[in-house]
């Protein structure tokens, strides 16, 4: 081998030429070739895949996957009951579709309607660690119309290609996590009729891919690259589960729920309405007094809420779930050999200050970190073998916020 004369046998470069030449067994190849070659199998065995047949035994039932969601997500049952239900009726259909079958079951796209941080992308983030379809998650508030400085709609399907290995097969029976959809809400008390960019025109686009067509998808994305190769996607299998805050819905609801009230036969349920949480009455049509278009909400008939935060719900996060903040720390100080303890008071601090900063949920890991920063800084040089976080020592630490934030 060593006497044959060093060139690469696939181009016949001699080695001088090349940046690198490796050795086989009686053949060598340059770096440029083996990149060709392994871009070439790569290729090759994309198109030779197929998205996985699905064996109604290996799909997990809505109780798995609520029990699933209950180690990472603490309250917001209702959300997760109705989850749980699509995620495993999107496995059947899929299955469904393999079958062949002439009684065709239409997808439920979901709609999550909750204030923010109570645990909407969290679920979305949970149900996909469950699933074995690609998944991913885009910010609703990035798309305009076609034609308008920002991403176009079809870009959502671009990141859902990419994660899939750019496997159309299985993009095709993948799920997308739509976030702030109530941020392209029509505008319509807006005074100004100008053109309304960011609403009814990207409702219309997104209604194309939640009803289910065949959409032409930029591989990478944007419009940086306007040479690229369009793919093929047909969105008709493709789950979409929005979630919105939906600031100022309660108004509508409140407004429908008293006109009820008034009209003939007023109802002796009306009542019995709590009025501190009027989320849970939501209903399609207060979507549309909100300003979504009447065809994205048939497109979504599966409209769900999430819950405020309580107090106890807010500790329970601290604690509670598989990877929990305290969780976290715990590991983080013992990779030191620290032993980390926080007081039951101390737990009350991070509460109450989420609560009083008006935070929620997101605001327990500012606080938490606000607190920790000076020990993580020190201890890993100090080697103490225990640490416990007292109530004392939370509220020293985050009074140095409070003055900055006062
Ligand atoms: P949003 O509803 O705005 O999508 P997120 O799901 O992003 O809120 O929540 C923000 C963070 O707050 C999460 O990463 C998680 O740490 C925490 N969180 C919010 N709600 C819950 C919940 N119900 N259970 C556990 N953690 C939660």
């Amino acid at each position: 081998m060593a006497k044959k004369a060093d060139h690469c046998n696939f181009c016949g470069r001699p080695e001088n030429e090349v940046g690198l030449l490796l050795s086989g067994y009686e053949a060598k190849i340059c770096d440029e070739c083996a990149e060709r070659v392994a871009e070439f199998v790569n290729e090759t065995r994309n198109k030779a895949r197929k998205a996985p047949v699905l064996k109604q035994e290996d799909l997990p039932k809505p109780r798995e996957i609520k029990a699933f969601l209950d180690q990472y997500v603490i309250g917001q049952d209702e959300a997760k009951k109705n989850l749980s239900v699509v995620v495993y009726n999107h496995y059947k259909r899929l299955m469904q579709k393999d079958a062949g079958d002439d009684v065709e079951i239409e997808k439920s796209n979901v709609v999550m309607v909750g204030p923010t941080g109570t645990g909407k992308t969290l679920l979305a983030r949970t149900i996909a660690k469950k699933l074995h379809v690609p998944f991913t998650i885009v910010d609703a508030t990035v798309f305009t119309e076609a034609g308008y400085v920002g991403e176009d709609i079809e870009s959502i399907l671009t990141r859902l290609l990419q994660v899939s290995d750019y496997d159309v097969a299985a993009a095709e029976r993948g799920i997308v996590f739509i976030d702030e959809i109530d941020k392209i809400a029509r505008k319509s008390d807006n005074p100004s009729i100008t053109r309304d960019v960011s609403g009814e025109g990207v409702q219309q686009g997104l209604l194309k891919l939640l009803e289910g067509s065949v959409v032409n998808v930029p591989p990478q994305g944007g419009r940086k690259h306007p040479e690229q190769r369009m793919i093929a996607v047909d969105t008709r299998n493709i789950l979409f589960i929005c979630g919105g805050a939906f600031d100022g819905i309660e108004k509508k609801i409140g407004a429908r729920l008293n006109t009820k009230s008034v009209g003939y036969g007023a109802s002796k349920e009306i009542h019995q309405i709590d009025r501190s949480n009027l989320l849970q009455y939501v209903a399609p049509q207060d979507l549309k007094s909100f300003g979504l278009i009447p065809e994205i909400i048939g497109r979504l008939p599966i409209l769900t809420h999430l819950e405020p935060l309580d107090r106890d719900s807010l500790k329970r996060i601290l604690t509670e779930p598989k990877n929990s903040i305290v969780k976290q720390y715990k590991k983080l100080f013992a990779m030191d050999g620290v032993k980390l303890d926080f007081t039951d008071e101390a737990l009350d601090v991070f509460v109450d200050k989420a609560i009083e900063f008006k935070l929620g949920a997101r605001g327990l890991r500012s606080m938490t970190e606000t607190v920790m920063m000076d020990f993580m800084f020190d201890v890993p040089s100090e080697h103490p073998k225990q640490l416990t976080i007292d109530k004392d020592i939370a509220l020293s630490k985050i009074s140095k916020i409070e003055k900055r934030i006062s």
